[in-house]
């Protein structure tokens, strides 16, 4: 099925062949079209919403330990079929292998923490609130969602989403990234093996038409989604203005504070895989070291510069290579043009990934490990998303400085902490205006019992992705109050009612 010249969609249980509007699908580290992906019309959207919509009212009914249970099924099927789902990363993304296998388990741990709907959704319950009278709150499913995700998470992303709504009660119709969207497709049809039933989980590849589809659809009663704040910003504003419930994860400028008296070789070997690990195409990468004092600027300059020339840097499937190539040759250029942005700008360049030659990739999507020194915050390389293997080093003379830099910042998302002091590290913790903060702990992704989520310009809408969140984000609280008085006779009452009485 995978292996058709364009992918089609996952509707009702089976693959939907289509070719409308084929778009090309790139191998980043060659360059070549592997495969083209058909780009959905409004009226396919709409027949998986059809079908997601008609195959609400059973699952809906189905109990959670039921839905649970073919929870637990997937996670086998998912363990089993890794290898196979991280080589299908690699090769439209472009990362190396184990970056992919990592992705790919903590989207599994997600599918773990969803094996607990039974008590997850179990209520809450007040027995006598009044004489014979008790109350409980339930949490019903939505109905049909959708889900719309970026390309630098095909696996961890969309997994963020459905296994919760899905265990919740909910249908689901995804709409994955144009850039890489096999592994969607796999996801599904591995659902249906561990015996999820039909028109429950969707998938629908497309571009801006799907996604304006799903957000015009009367029967999409939310949406969660995930890549860059301008379309974040777009889908929350027309989601919610549609009447539905929206959660749109955006952008990111993640900032790490090293302070003088961190232990400077592990905060320049976090500082390296947080950077450049997958490229940088990680919304919690680390693109700004703001240093506290120039010795310790100094000393991580220095170390980085050491360690980015050791970087092996190559095609995702060689599992030597620390940093694969970029998405596609439009973002290469893109990210190219910051480096060049960067030295115009005044700020010093110690690295230069731009020179980077990989034997016989001459058309791959290479750029090597870029550093910038001495970066301000007029620059237009600290204020904007490169989403590329560039970090910037600043340097300021107090951590309130640092704190200040990061708080001013339109992004919120992720941020961090180099230091051997607990009370500097509890300070940051406390006052920084950032979703997810690091002590010592270069990427802060929250892990699956907790939610990701961040602050700012980084998250429109207020529940998070995955963990507790995503049980309210997923479900709608109705409370119940009864009581079966039991012979009493009763009078009308004029007033309003309370325990007072
Ligand atoms: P993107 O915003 O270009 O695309 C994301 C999704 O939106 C894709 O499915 C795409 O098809 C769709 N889309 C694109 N343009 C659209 C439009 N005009 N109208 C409607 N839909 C549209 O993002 P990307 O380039 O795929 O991913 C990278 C971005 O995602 C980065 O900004 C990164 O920081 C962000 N990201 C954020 C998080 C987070 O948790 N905050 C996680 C991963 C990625």
């Amino acid at each position: 099925m995978l292996t058709s010249a364009t992918l089609g969609h996952f509707i009702d249980g089976a693959y939907f062949p289509d070719d409308t509007r084929p778009m090309p699908v790139t191998d980043p580290a060659t360059g070549e079209v592997t495969k083209n992906v058909a780009m959905a019309s409004v009226e396919t959207v709409n027949h998986a919403v059809a079908k997601a919509a008609a195959a609400f009212p059973a699952w809906r009914e189905t109990p959670p330990l039921k839905r649970a249970r073919i929870m637990f099924k997937y996670k086998q099927l998912l363990e089993r079929d890794a290898d196979e789902i991280a080589a299908m990363i690699t090769a439209e993304h472009g990362k190396v292998i184990d970056d992919a296998m990592g992705e790919f388990m903590r989207g599994v741990e997600v599918v773990e923490y969803a094996c607990g709907a039974p008590e997850l959704l179990k209520g809450e319950h007040s027995k006598n609130v009044g004489p014979a009278i008790d109350s409980w709150s339930e949490m019903q499913p939505l109905g049909v969602v959708a889900g719309i995700t970026p390309f630098n998470f095909p696996a961890m992303v969309p997994m963020w989403m459905f296994p919760m709504a899905i265990v919740c009660g909910n249908t689901f119709v995804l709409k994955p990234s144009e850039k890489d969207p096999s592994v969607a497709l796999k996801l599904a049809e591995l659902l249906t093996e561990a015996g999820l039933p039909d028109g429950v989980f969707n998938v629908v590849n497309g571009d801006k038409i799907a996604v304006d589809a799903l957000l015009a659809h009367p029967d999409v009663e939310a949406l969660s989604f995930v890549g860059s704040t301008p379309i974040a910003h777009y889908i929350y504003q027309t989601g919610t203005a549609n009447g539905k419930r929206v959660q749109a994860l955006g952008g990111a400028k993640n900032h790490a504070i090293i302070m003088p008296d961190a232990d400077i070789e592990n905060a320049a070997n976090a500082l390296m895989g947080a950077a450049f690990g997958s490229c940088g195409e990680r919304c919690m990468a680390i693109s700004v070291a703001v240093c506290v004092g120039d010795a310790t600027a100094d000393a991580i300059v220095d170390l980085l510069k050491e360690k980015i020339a050791g970087l092996r840097i190559g095609p995702g499937c060689d599992a030597r290579n620390d940093m694969g190539p970029l998405i596609t040759d439009a973002h290469h250029q893109k990210v190219r043009s910051y480096v060049d942005l960067g030295v115009e700008e005044g700020a010093q360049l110690i690295a230069d990934g731009r020179t980077l030659v990989v034997e016989g990739h001459a058309h791959g999507n290479f750029l090597g490990a870029c550093l910038f020194d001495q970066v301000t915050p007029d620059m237009r390389i600290y204020q904007e998303e490169i989403f590329g293997p560039v970090l910037c080093v600043m340097r300021v003379e107090t951590q309130d400085q640092a704190m200040a830099l990061i708080d001013n910042h339109e992004f919120g998302n992720g941020t961090c902490i180099f230091t051997r002091d607990g009370e500097a590290a509890r300070y940051f913790t406390d006052r920084i205006k950032v979703g997810m903060v690091g002590v010592n702990v270069p990427l802060p992704v929250p892990v699956a019992i907790h939610s990701f989520g961040g602050w700012k310009k980084s998250l429109f809408g207020d529940l998070y992705a995955y963990g507790p969140d995503s049980v309210r984000f997923y479900t709608r609280r109705k409370t119940v109050t009864q009581r079966w008085p039991s012979g009493i006779r009763e009078n009308a009452q004029f007033a309003f009612p309370s325990t007072n009485s």
